[in-house]
């Protein structure tokens, strides 16, 4: 039996309807199989039941509003127009982000389908999809077949990468995706697949320049961190972040977030001490009275960070647990156990983050088996490299490794960007907790580093040595060295 390919979408508000275009060539306008579905798209948001039927009011016999659970609702109508319009009303009413998304794209993930994914049918009405079947490669390779070797070379790193984005973020493969957008897209569809809502509006930020130092050694970090976002570390997403089923029952619990503040009380007089969050000191030291005792503690003692203090004897104060345990050790604190203000990440179900990274990982992995493979198959041939860059098979591999190796970098980097409408200030706090975690885990001989987003620098080889180490020790890339 012929495969067919999923190759458009259309969604009719009249009708009320879905319909799906299967043909047996993936670039054909041609359709071998049409399905038609009736389909009401939704949005859901966090708001009760009787509030939102209170706003909508006007609507009301053209929407329908479900309770999910515990302050979630989901708003469906039979027309997407109104949708649009009860989410712009709600949006203006309570300054709430609102998830909207088109109701071809909503029905694909629903359906978890997508462009170019392989079906077959099984009788006259029905089509089953063809699970995990390397379906891009095999569309590319057949538009390629009638086109001259020369314009081969420069049409399949385009090519592979619309087909490649349009099956896995499930929009329409004329639509242009622009590499900003990837991230954003692809969130959008975990957060509706996981019923997830946005945050408040998010604030403008400006983000720093990045500048190298000279005699130093520049490390890149951007490769790791992603990585330490799956579950085999520490699990970060908007839906395991203080999760209702894992809060620590102790505060030293392997999921409590080192950014977690916890009550102390000082045991001695005149405290002070350097936090190894640097940010969270220049907060404390702009927030918090006796300026010029800290200036003068810093002056004296040749500190380039302000410290934190004074304390006395007896007194009570939030701080964060990854400064709390090692004062602990030097007896300067006891835990009063009041007050806590933990963060936690789940341990029970793994993230739409963790999953999505580990889906890159293998695909990842499986490029660079035919990498490997189709070289080796060259150079056995005594083919030279030239012919290799010439390769259609080899250019695909690359234009999906780039383009998948990037995407990985960009994750943590995107949830932590302010402007997004995905940011959440706890992500942020969980992120860069992890981040200095691991660099003071590494940092065990107290190197001086300098510290710039992704970049870290530092004079010591010492320190370079123990990362490369560190990571590889982990089963994890090395950051990347930085050269200029
Ligand atoms: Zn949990």
């Amino acid at each position: 039996m012929d495969n067919l390919y999923l190759t458009n979408t259309v969604y009719e508000n009249e009708r009320n309807r879905i319909i799906l275009y299967f043909s047996k060539n993936p670039f054909s306008t041609k359709s071998e199989y049409v399905e038609k579905e009736k389909f009401f798209p939704e949005i859901n948001i966090d708001l009760p039941k009787d509030f939102l039927q209170k706003i909508l009011s006007d609507f009301r016999k053209k929407i329908n509003i479900e309770k999910i659970k515990e302050n979630l609702c989901k708003i469906t109508s039979k027309n997407y127009k109104i949708l649009q319009q009860c989410a712009k009303i709600l949006s203006l009413a309570t300054s709430k982000n609102i998830l909207l998304i088109e109701p071809e794209r909503q029905f694909l993930i629903k359906r978890n389908w997508s462009y170019y994914d392989v079906f077959v049918q099984v009788n006259r009405n029905k089509i089953n999809k063809i699970r995990d079947y390397d379906v891009t490669n095999k569309a590319i390779k057949e538009y390629l077949t009638n086109i001259d070797d020369f314009s081969k070379k420069k049409i399949t790193p385009t090519i592979t990468r619309r087909l490649m984005l349009s099956n896995l973020l499930k929009v329409k493969p004329e639509y242009n995706i622009k590499n900003d957008e990837i991230l954003n897209i692809l969130f959008e569809n975990n957060f509706f697949e996981n019923r997830l809502v946005l945050k408040n509006k998010s604030t403008i930020d400006f983000s720093k320049k990045n500048e190298l130092i000279k005699n130093t050694i520049n490390m890149d970090f951007s490769n790791i961190w992603a990585y330490l976002l799956q579950d085999d570390f520490y699990n970060i997403s908007y839906e395991t972040i203080n999760c209702n089923c894992c809060k620590p029952k102790e505060l030293f619990s392997t999921n409590t977030l080192s950014s977690s503040l916890v009550e102390v009380m000082f045991l001695n007089n005149g405290t002070y001490f350097l936090s190894k969050n640097k940010e969270w000191s220049r907060n404390y030291h702009k927030n918090n009275s006796c300026k010029e005792n800290r200036d003068n503690y810093k002056k004296t003692n040749g500190l380039r960070e302000y410290p934190v203090g004074p304390f006395f004897k007896n007194q009570k104060e939030q701080i964060l647990l990854f400064d709390a345990v090692r004062l602990l050790e030097e007896k300067e604190i006891t835990l009063t156990y009041n007050n806590n203000n933990i963060s936690w990440f789940c341990e029970k179900k793994e993230s739409f983050v963790s999953k999505l990274i580990h889906f890159i990982k293998n695909k990842l992995n499986q490029i660079e088996t035919s990498i490997n493979l189709s070289t080796y198959a060259n150079y056995s041939k005594n083919i030279n490299s030239l012919e290799l860059e010439n390769n259609t098979n080899f250019i695909i591999y690359i234009t999906q490794y780039k383009l998948l190796t990037d995407l990985l970098e960009e994750i943590p980097k995107f949830m932590l960007h302010r402007n997004t409408k995905f940011y959440d200030p706890e992500i942020e706090k969980a992120i860069k907790s992890i981040k200095l975690e691991t660099i003071n885990k590494i940092n065990t001989d107290n190197c001086r580093l300098i510290e710039q987003t992704e970049k870290i620098s530092t004079k010591s080889i010492g320190f370079v040595n123990k990362v490369n180490s560190y990571f590889i020790k982990i089963n994890l890339p090395i950051p990347k060295l930085i050269t200029n």
